[in-house]
């Protein structure tokens, strides 16, 4: 039949709704929807944005050279490894692209986040699902998953929105057990939540199939400016530019994320901040009956009883004007992952749902 129709598999693909931001009728929403930081991006970058902003007529740099190198400095890395994004979902759209497509596959984990299989779909390639055990990625599961048609691997770590981890151990067992023809991507979104971890860094620079995604949207406060990067082989950063578009960061966000990651105290007060009220958070929680697995990120996955409770006491909290996320869409129907706020915002959720749990809805 004629008609313009989109690629095959395309339809296939289930729409993305991004975490609510508002509530009919309430005015204070406290949201705790997105895992954004509640302290929001350093008054560096705000001032960084302020002395650009009379340049947005001019294209931005198209090598991202300062804030690679930025970002290098930081974590030790060569920048010439680097390449920047418009969010690490776009790095995780630039793999798919480069090195999936009809006839392969890609892997990605039971509850694991909806970018891995949405891009791999839109690339045309097969995603395939693998099971977790009891929430946690499961290396043997998936090196039992692979076939000679896997091109690539994704692994969020910490995972979203479970907020369990593995060690660097078991990625590494994971890196030398996919067949050569795939890449291992590590997605460390959360990685600078967790106290002396790498994000897989090191596994990126001594491995030729090992490639790690990171972002400025979690702990630099920076999700609506969209800027993220992902490091690896230089054989993979070469592939990757080749279909990078020579614009893909905007001026303004190049200056912010560049003030953000030099900006070491203040990340250190927002990693600080988020551990002390994420263990507050999961032990109000569990004193209410609602149970948590160990969070390694910036949220907490809340499970309750069933999908009913689950969703009954998501509507009570947004009657009261706190937006949390379901988690039906990623396998985990009874359960609310939670962004860890700020501390008036963590005693208020943490309330609501005591309130909840004590039948008072
Ligand atoms: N990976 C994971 C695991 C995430 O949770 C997110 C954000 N929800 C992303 C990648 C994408 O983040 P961004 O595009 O804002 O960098």
């Amino acid at each position: 039949m004629a008609g313009i129709e989109p690629q095959p598999g395309i339809m296939d693909i289930e729409l993305y709704v991004g975490g609510a931001s508002h509530v009919a009728g309430v005015s204070n929403v406290i949201k705790l929807s997105s895992n954004e930081n509640p302290f929001g991006p350093s008054p560096a970058a705000q001032e960084a944005v302020r002395r650009v902003v009379h340049e947005m007529h001019r294209y931005p740099s198209s090598d991202h050279s300062a804030l690679r190198e930025a970002i290098g400095d930081t974590w030790g890395l060569d920048p010439k490894r680097i390449i920047c994004g418009a969010g690490s979902d776009e790095i995780i759209a630039f793999l798919c692209q480069a090195y999936a497509g009809p006839g392969t596959e890609v892997i990605h984990t039971e509850h694991g986040f909806a970018m891995h299989k949405i891009s791999a779909m839109a690339a045309g390639a097969t995603p395939v699902e693998v099971a977790e055990q009891d929430r946690v990625v499961s290396v043997d599961n998936i090196l039992a998953a692979c076939t000679e048609r896997t091109r690539l691997v994704f692994v969020a770590n910490p995972a979203n929105p479970t907020g369990t981890m593995i060690g660097l151990a078991e990625l590494e067992r994971l890196a030398n057990g996919i067949p050569e023809s795939a890449i291992l991507v590590i997605d460390s979104a959360y990685a600078e939540y967790v106290e002396g971890y790498d994000g897989g860094a090191k596994l990126a620079t001594d491995r030729p199939n090992v490639f790690m995604t990171r972002t400025f949207s979690k702990l630099y406060g920076l999700g609506g400016m969209r800027i993220g990067w992902g490091y690896g082989p230089q054989e993979i950063i070469d592939v990757l530019n080749r279909i990078r578009g020579p614009f893909n960061v905007a001026a303004l966000t190049l200056a912010a994320a560049e003030a953000s990651i030099r900006d070491t105290a203040y990340v250190e007060k927002c990693r600080t901040e988020n551990a002390r009220m994420r263990a507050w958070l999961g032990e109000a929680l569990a004193e209410h009956g609602v149970s948590s697995d160990a969070s390694t990120a910036n949220f907490i996955l809340a499970r309750f009883g069933s999908q009913a409770e689950a969703e009954a006491c998501d509507t009570y909290l947004q009657s009261q004007g706190v937006l949390v996320r379901r988690t039906t869409g990623y396998g985990l129907p009874h359960a609310l992952r939670i962004t860890v706020g700020d501390e008036a915002s963590c005693r208020r959720v943490a309330h609501l749902v005591g309130q909840f749990k004590a039948g008072a809805r």
